[in-house]
């Protein structure tokens, strides 16, 4: 795993947490600030200047030097994921703050998501 996300404050509270990571913009700008915290650098070449622009809802990142292409997921367990980032926030937040092992049925019930989805999620999250 390229990155740990998000450094979870530990007692971050539920509302504070909403308040902070509850829109896809909101996980977005905290996912950038996690993976580029002195802004944009090509996971290539680190050149620091890229094309930002947008395909099929995802915001794709153009190295102006060497063209590569990246996402802000790109290298994480969330890459190519179909779970809005806000969700696997969430999750993320649920499994970390959950003092027992949190069952993957409840991270379901609480996500809105499948059973498999669930499932897959709390084991990427357990492996990261
Ligand atoms: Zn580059």
């Amino acid at each position: 795993m390229a990155i740990n996300p998000i450094q979870m404050q530990k007692g971050l509270s539920l509302t504070d947490f909403l308040q902070q990571y509850s829109t896809q913009a909101q996980c977005e700008a905290a996912l950038f600030q996690a993976r580029w915290p002195q802004g944009f650098r090509c996971p290539v070449c680190q050149h620091a200047v890229a094309t930002e622009f947008l395909r099929s809802k995802t915001r794709l990142w153009c190295c102006r030097a060497c063209k590569h292409q990246t996402t802000l997921t790109a290298g994480t367990m969330m890459h190519q994921s179909q779970l809005p980032l806000n969700k696997w926030f969430l999750a993320i937040y649920l499994v970390t703050q959950s003092k027992t092992n949190i069952a993957a049925l409840a991270l379901r019930r609480q996500l809105g998501i499948s059973w498999k989805a669930a499932w897959l999620l709390k084991h990427k999250l357990m492996d990261a």
